[in-house]
C-alpha cells in the first residue's frame, strides 16, 4: 500500500467519523430534548402539541392561580434557568417579564400574542398592563389589551403557529417533526371552529353573563356577547349587580359563568336574585380541544333560556 492510499485511507475513516456525529441528534442542553417554559397551562399544552417527544415544558403558573395576580417565586424563576425556549402569552399578561429574562437571557422568548387581533379593554386596572398598540391611530395613545387570547380556537392558530416558529429556530433538526406535528394540531383547531361556528350560528341569544370577562375573543369568534360582572378586580356595587340582573331577567338568560379562580359571591347573588345557576367554566383547562368543545356546549345550552 502506497503513502498515498494509506493517506486515502485514514482520509475516508474521518470523513466516515464526520458523517455518523453529524447524523446524531442535535446536542442541546441536558436531555436532548428542547426545554420550554411556558406561562400557562394552555401554553404548555400547545408546545407539547408542536414539540411532541422532543420537549420537556415546564409551566410558569401553577394550575389553580389567578393569573392576574400571580407573581414568580425564586423557585419558579429557578425553574426557567434552564429553559431553551420561554412561551408568554403576551398582550400585557406578564407585567413580571424582565425577571424571567433577568432569569436567563440566552433562552429564546416567543410572543404567541404577535399576529393577534388584540381586543382593547377600557379598563385600566385588571388587565391594563401598558400594551402599546402601536399603529392603531394618530395619537400615540397607551392602551391596555385584553390578555385571554388562547380562549379563541382562531387566534389558537396562531399561538400553535409562533411556538413552531420558535420550536424550530431553537432545534433547527426536529423541523420535519414540529411541522407535521404543528399540521395536524391546526386541523383539530381548524375543526373545532368549524364545530362552534355551527353551534352558535342555530342559537336563540347572544348575550351570557360571566363573573370575570375571559372569554371577549370567544365571543368575537361566534358572535357573542359576554356581559362581565367583574371588570376589575374589585368587587361590583349593588347598582351594577341590579343592572346585570336587568340584562338576565330582559334576556331571559338563568346561568352565571364563574372562573374557578375567582370569588363567586356576586355571581351566587346574581344567580340568586334570577332563580338561575352558576356553573363554572374553566379558561386554564390542560385539555384544550376537550375544554373549548365543553365550553361551547354550555355557552350555547345557556343561550336556549
Ligand atoms: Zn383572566
Amino acid at each position: 500500500m502506497s503513502l498515498i492510499h494509506v493517506s486515502a485511507l485514514i482520509l475516508s475513516i474521518c470523513l466516515l467519523c464526520g458523517c455518523i456525529s453529524t447524523d446524531e441528534p442535535a446536542q442541546l442542553e441536558n436531555s436532548g430534548k428542547v426545554n420550554v417554559v411556558a406561562t400557562t397551562v394552555p401554553l404548555g399544552h400547545f408546545s407539547e402539541m408542536v414539540g411532541g417527544d422532543q420537549v420537556n415544558v415546564a409551566v410558569l403558573v401553577p394550575p389553580g392561580t389567578n393569573l392576574h395576580t400571580f407573581e414568580p417565586s425564586p423557585s419558579k424563576l429557578m425553574e426557567v434557568e434552564d429553559a431553551d425556549l420561554y412561551v408568554k402569552n403576551g398582550a400585557g399578561l406578564e407585567i413580571w417579564m424582565e425577571r424571567i429574562i433577568q432569569a436567563n437571557g440566552d433562552m429564546l422568548v416567543v410572543d404567541s400574542s404577535s399576529g393577534v387581533g388584540l381586543i382593547e379593554t377600557t379598563d385600566s386596572n385588571d388587565h391594563g398592563h401598558d400594551v402599546h398598540l402601536g399603529d392603531r391611530g394618530v395619537h400615540e395613545k397607551i392602551l391596555t389589551a385584553d390578555p385571554h387570547i388562547w380562549l379563541s380556537p382562531k387566534n389558537s392558530m396562531i399561538i400553535v403557529e409562533n411556538i413552531y416558529e420558535g420550536l424550530i429556530e431553537v432545534d433547527p433538526d426536529d423541523a420535519d417533526l414540529f411541522q407535521r406535528n404543528r399540521d395536524d394540531y391546526l386541523d383539530k383547531l381548524a375543526e373545532l371552529d368549524l364545530e362552534l361556528n355551527s353551534t352558535f350560528s342555530e342559537t336563540k341569544g347572544r348575550e351570557f353573563i360571566v363573573l370575570h370577562p375571559s372569554w371577549s375573543y370567544f365571543a368575537r369568534d361566534y358572535n357573542l356577547v359576554q356581559v362581565p360582572i367583574l371588570e376589575s378586580e374589585k368587587e361590583p356595587g349593588p347598582r351594577y349587580l341590579a343592572e346585570i340582573v336587568e340584562v338576565a331577567r330582559g334576556k331571559n338568560i338563568t346561568t352565571i359563568f364563574v372562573d374557578p379562580n375567582f370569588n363567586p359571591k356576586s355571581a351566587q347573588i346574581i344567580a340568586r336574585e334570577i332563580d338561575g345557576r352558576v356553573l363554572p367554566l374553566d379558561p386554564l383547562a390542560e385539555n384544550y380541544i376537550e375544554n373549548m368543545r365543553h365550553v361551547g356546549k354550555e355557552i350555547a345550552s345557556s343561550l336556549e333560556g
